[in-house]
């Protein structure tokens, strides 16, 4: 019999009324035929409250304890639900997640799944009840309670659907499915009637709140079809589907995600030599933090400061953690600052097309909005900018791209079934062993780019959108671009093309730097080595093994960057071989396939 999975998010649950509302709609799954799972959130606002609470108690609650308040508020709502269950003449049994068996790591608060154990949900739907699971907890080996991190539902749900290999994991929410962005901020955003697994992995970890990235890591991994849709719609529309496609062919743009609170950390003169990234990664993923936005900016007498970004909750952690850094590598100070958002573009297409970023600089320059920082890889372009002007960029990024105007037709159920190749039973549970365990599908070396420097930028809306657009009417392709934060007004500007459009490149951003005044340097060869695969960044430990790997072969990093599927790091041209070896041992143990 087939089986689904439905979540149902906190305000799907708020109150009586919408969980008898949440109950009718898994009665009515099962009275078509499936055996249905329910995987349901804290009711409401329950679990700000209790951090709320928390809060008022201790200034730094233990992880351990927030993890055994937090559980509570999914305790109550799956009760709840199965007792609204029973009341409509139907079977229900609620599970928390230590009764399920999700079994997660210790690291409170942000726990990763390893195992779930299915017998006991089985024999429960063999028997005809429907499963009322509790999302966002777990348990660890001393059956200490667990949760997933905020938002972790989702991530339960698409757990459980891999596990089970449901025919779907319906996502129950506020809104119709994934917009082009957050429809709360911009009220011209579009329902997609599909998104990429990379899309939206990266969409949801630049900010958009609708998922739970690591959900979607479950997803693609597993070949989970996900289907976000709203809770108060009672009709067959669909919302939106998260699978192996994307929404369209030729657009470049899929989507725009906000970080609202973001926050800048510098470290002002460290020497630029091997090692000094790994020192900031390894400190920080001690702490399970992940960094983003990270820039290397050369500066004089082989010093260099090193700039990222953390979520502006984390910057207490992240500090102590970089002072750590900071010490060991001699560097002069640390700055930062927290007024800052992340605004990114998304979209499988604009790794293959000419114009994307430059179009996203003109706007926020027609804008008057300042780009204090950028970073990129194949398929996002992230820029930082000051917090009040934030509104303004996520706006006129969504209208130069057109996202409100419809994209292809939609997809059913049907083409679902036929798109996705579903891995075979004996894969699936083999890989489920591991769970949310890194995935390394490989370690590649590009000997196709050379890289363009632009010194001393003066730091001022529109210089950079200048730049990639005297490089987009060459018609050449951009590949990794990295800006600096700015700093005494003046920032840096590197950018990788392929080895063949370096004069190209170079001639047209020479005649800027001429009317600008900034310098130019390049070189004509450099190599990029790329470890991808699923969960990238978030997996912190990913940073910490390509750095050491790097350090140990005496390979110093040029240019660095990250997203949720690929890490990319520049080198000097000849140092790529031996850098890819390097890193084939370092990660031989989790690459999947060695090729
Ligand atoms: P739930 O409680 O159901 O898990 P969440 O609040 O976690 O719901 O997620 C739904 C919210 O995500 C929406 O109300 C919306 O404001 C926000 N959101 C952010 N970005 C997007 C986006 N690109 N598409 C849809 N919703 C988004
Ligand atoms: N209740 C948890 C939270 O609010 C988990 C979730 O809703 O997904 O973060
Ligand atoms: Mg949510």
């Amino acid at each position: 019999m087939p089986l689904i999975v439905q979540k149902f998010g906190g305000t799907s649950v708020a109150d009586a009324e919408k969980i008898q509302v949440a109950a009718r709609r898994a009665i009515q799954a099962q009275q078509q035929g499936n055996q249905v799972v329910v995987v349901v959130s804290a009711m409401g606002k329950q679990t700000d409250m209790l951090v709320d609470l928390a809060d008022q108690l201790c200034e730094d609650p233990p992880a351990r304890e927030m993890d055994m308040l937090l559980s509570t508020g999914e305790q109550v709502s799956v009760a709840l639900m199965a007792i609204a269950i029973h009341s409509l003449g139907h079977k229900a049994v609620s599970l928390t997640g230590g009764q399920i068996g999700i079994r997660t790591d210790s690291s409170h608060t942000k726990a990763r799944i390893q195992s779930i154990s299915t017998g006991r949900m089985r024999q429960l739907l063999d028997d005809g009840n429907i499963i009322i699971a509790a999302g966002f907890q777990g348990i660890d080996e001393a059956f200490n309670i667990t949760t997933l991190g905020r938002g972790g539902s989702d991530t339960t749900a698409v757990a459980l659907a891999a596990v089970l290999e449901a025919s779907v994991c319906e996502i129950y929410t506020d809104v119709d499915g994934v917009f082009t962005t957050d429809p709360r901020l911009v009220s011209e955003a579009r329902k997609m009637n599909q998104v990429s697994h990379d899309e939206m992995l990266e969409l949801a970890s630049l900010g958009a709140g609708v998922m739970h990235s690591r959900s979607i890591e479950f997803g693609k991994k597993f070949n989970v079809p996900i289907h976000i849709r709203n809770s108060a719609v009672f009709n067959d529309e669909m919302g939106t589907i998260v699978g192996p496609m994307p929404e369209s062919e030729e657009r470049s743009v899929s989507g725009v995600a906000l970080i609202k609170k973001e926050a800048r950390i510098t470290i002002r003169g460290v020497p630029d030599q091997p090692g000094t990234s790994l020192s900031i990664f390894l400190r920080l993923s001690e702490v399970n933090l992940a960094v983003d936005m990270i820039v290397q900016n050369v500066g004089a007498e082989g010093q260099a400061d090193i700039s990222f970004t953390v979520l502006d909750s984390d910057l207490r952690e992240a500090l102590q953690a970089v002072e750590k850094a900071a010490a060991e590598l001699g560097a002069q100070g640390i700055t930062h600052d927290a007024n800052v958002s992340k605004v990114s573009i998304v979209g499988l297409g604009m790794a293959t097309q000419t114009g994307v970023a430059d179009r996203m600089f003109r706007a926020l320059a027609d804008t008057d909005v300042n780009i204090e920082a950028i970073t990129t890889s194949q398929i996002k372009v992230s820029v930082l900018v000051e917090q009040e002007k934030a509104m303004d960029a996520l706006l006129a990024v969504h209208r130069e791209f057109e996202l409100e105007k419809p994209a292809r037709a939609r997809v059913t159920y049907s083409d679902l079934a036929t798109a996705e190749k579903r891995t075979d039973a004996s894969t699936v549970v083999d890989r489920l062993q591991h769970m949310e365990e890194l995935t390394i599908e490989g370690v590649v070396l590009d000997q196709s780019q050379a890289r363009v420097t632009m010194a001393l930028v003066p730091d001022q809306p529109g210089i950079v959108a200048r730049i990639f657009e005297a490089v987009a009417a060459e018609d050449v392709l951009v590949d990794m671009i990295v800006q600096s934060m700015g700093t005494d007004g003046y920032a840096n500007v590197s950018f990788t093309v392929p080895r063949k459009s370096v004069d190209q490149a170079r001639s047209v951003v020479g005649k800027l730097a001429a009317e600008l005044g900034g310098s130019i340097t390049h070189e004509p060869e450099i190599d990029i080595l790329s470890v991808f695969g699923i969960g990238i960044r978030s997996h912190t430990g990913v940073g910490t093994r390509t750095f050491q790997a790097l350090l140990e072969a005496g390979i110093n990093a040029e240019m660095i960057n990250t997203s949720e599927i690929r890490l990319n790091v520049a080198v000097a041209s000849g140092k790529g071989e031996a850098g890819l070896a390097a890193l084939k041992e370092a990660f031989r143990d989790v690459l999947s396939e060695v090729d």
